[in-house]
């Protein structure tokens, strides 16, 4: 394999600027430790979403270099899987320090490649390396159990890794979800296939460099690229034990059918519309300030993203004052100094967004602030979209069935907490959802009842910490939710449970003859 010419620059050449990039080079892939140009004569123009200008071009690989790369990962998986957690402990340690020791890189290489503001793109790394920084307890987590079940006899559990797992990764978190999987599929003993979405590789190329730094064996985290036909190549590959998934809702259902027919073992996050329901005796001034910055952050491309409030009773009219804070958002490249939030990642993504705002004034609701028209004097090419609210939207419309997934703010009244409760029940997504207001005994009932997967008690998005796991409910999860991210369930993903059940009897103790029936207690 040729090492690609820039191996030492793949990461550092990503500027704290929307400038345009004169020289523009291609992403590598990696391989056994290795940055290595693709052969391939097929390329996805990757452009800052800001000016779109090109960054880099992200190879569709080819099957050759896809299957180096399995085998790279299978063979590597033989003594891997043979390091004690221990030793691996002491790898994830190192993995840790150099991801907050290039944390600015990290977040510089997510804003220029995904558009979200520097600030943010800091929040990325942060929620990855948390994952990475809980994996750490693995010694612990992985521990099994034992009992003596009858005399001389003991059953213990062993977790022992599956093997080559794959992880295929969305756009909006370029560090978060590499690290959702990197360190708990490698601290259990897999060795990993990471595709990163081909719309923002670079944050993951940069993790690359960091496992090689860190002295992750060669081929222990391999990092390959392309769109759909990579993924098809991923959900195809025999060797390949277990897909890691996070993205939409066609995708990953595709994604979770076709990988578990192949019999792998899928975890799959998809999509949502996450609800608020707000009631009058909340604290006003703080539910707004938390639903502003949670609509509208990251230009509203957050899976948790606040983008649907059920205002109960007389809160509809508080929408104005939402309005007013939502119109003081400073829209901009995310390197510019105050940018509240930035594009959206592509001019496609843009489109589909104002159709949808389209689609609302058509069907009757009110656009009460619109970002439709807004332009950035400095940067005229960018994918902005200002902050919107569409107020007196009904379940039947376009905006309120689909995700958005922009800066996008659309609202339901209803007269009671139940009715609250019933209308966001019906909605076919459940991954997050909160609730405002400062009554103990009407949190708790709306607790027990909501059928989302996490949920927030005035807090806007109640993403869980690591220590916890990501739990999506109903279409935002594949499978039942069998399968979360992250936390003691992420840990059970990864691994597969051996049970072993021993006889150890004194010689004078050993029966005369066979026994021939299933044994009964004695
Ligand atoms: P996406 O589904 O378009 O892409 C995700 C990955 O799937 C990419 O790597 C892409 O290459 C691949 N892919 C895309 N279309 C494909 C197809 N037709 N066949 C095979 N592979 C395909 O998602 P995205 O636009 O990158 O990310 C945004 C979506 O991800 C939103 O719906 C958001 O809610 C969701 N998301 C969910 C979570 C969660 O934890 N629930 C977290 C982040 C993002």
């Amino acid at each position: 394999l040729k090492p690609a010419a820039a191996l030492a620059s793949t990461a550092t050449s990503f500027p704290n600027t929307h400038e345009k990039i004169q020289a523009v080079e291609d992403t590598p892939y990696f391989i056994d430790n290795k940055f290595v140009n693709s052969t391939t004569d097929k390329f996805i123009d990757l452009p800052d979403p800001a000016t779109n200008n090109l960054v880099t071009r992200v190879p569709q690989m080819t099957d050759q270099e896809m299957k180096a790369a399995v085998a790279s990962a299978e063979k590597a998986f033989k003594s891997w899987k043979n390091t004690t957690v221990l030793a691996r402990q002491q790898i994830m340690f190192r993995f840790v320090q150099l991801i907050r020791e290039n944390w600015d890189r990290l977040a510089a290489s997510i804003t220029l490649e995904q558009g979200k503001t520097f600030a943010d793109a800091k929040g990325d790394v942060l929620r990855g390396l948390q994952v990475a920084e809980a994996a750490i307890a693995a010694p612990e987590l992985l521990k099994g159990e034992v009992l003596e079940v009858a005399k001389d006899m003991e059953t213990r559990t062993y977790r022992e890794p599956l093997g080559v797992v794959a992880a295929i990764c969305p756009f909006n978190f370029p560090a978060m979800i590499p690290l959702w999987c990197i360190p708990i599929a490698t601290i259990t003993g897999n060795t990993l296939i990471l595709k990163p979405s081909e719309r923002d590789p670079g944050a993951a190329m940069i993790l690359a460099e960091l496992v090689q730094k860190a002295g992750f064996p060669e081929g222990v985290v391999n990092v390959i690229h392309g769109a759909h036909k990579t993924v098809d190549f991923i959900l195809d590959e025999p060797a390949i034990k277990a897909i890691s998934f996070v993205g939409g809702n066609k995708a990953g259902e595709y994604i979770f059918s076709r990988g578990s027919a192949n019999g792998k073992r899928v975890q799959a996050n998809l999509g949502a519309k996450n609800h608020a329901a707000v009631l009058p005796d909340c604290n006003k001034n703080h539910f707004i300030n938390s639903v502003v910055g949670a609509a509208f952050g990251a230009a509203g491309q957050r899976c948790m993203a606040l983008s649907t409030l059920v205002m109960v009773g007389e809160t509809k009219e508080w929408l104005t004052e939402v309005a007013e804070s939502a119109k003081k958002l400073k829209v901009d490249g995310g390197f510019e100094e105050g940018a509240d939030l930035g594009p959206v990642i592509s001019p496609h993504s843009k489109e589909r967004i104002l159709s949808l705002i389209d689609s609302a004034e058509k069907e009757g609701a009110t656009i009460l602030l619109d970002g439709r028209n807004y332009k950035n004097s400095k940067y005229p090419n960018g994918n902005f979209v200002g902050p919107t609210i569409i107020a007196n939207v009904t379940p039947d419309m376009t905006c309120y069935k689909e995700e958005i997934f922009g800066p996008v703010l659309v609202c339901l009244n209803v007269d009671t907490i139940d009715d609250a409760i019933d209308l966001i029940n019906k909605n076919e997504y459940g991954n997050g959802v909160a609730i405002f207001t400062r009554s103990g005994p009407t949190a708790e009932t709306f607790r027990r009842n909501i059928e989302s997967g996490q949920v927030g008690i005035n807090v806007p998005i109640p993403v869980p910490l690591p220590m916890f796991s990501f739990t999506g409910n109903k279409k935002s999860i594949a499978g039942g939710g069998a399968n979360t991210f992250y936390g003691k369930p992420g840990i059970n993903f990864y691994t597969q449970l051996k049970t072993v059940t021993a006889l150890w009897q004194s010689q004078d103790a050993v029966a005369k003859k066979a026994a021939v029936h299933m044994p009964t207690l004695q």
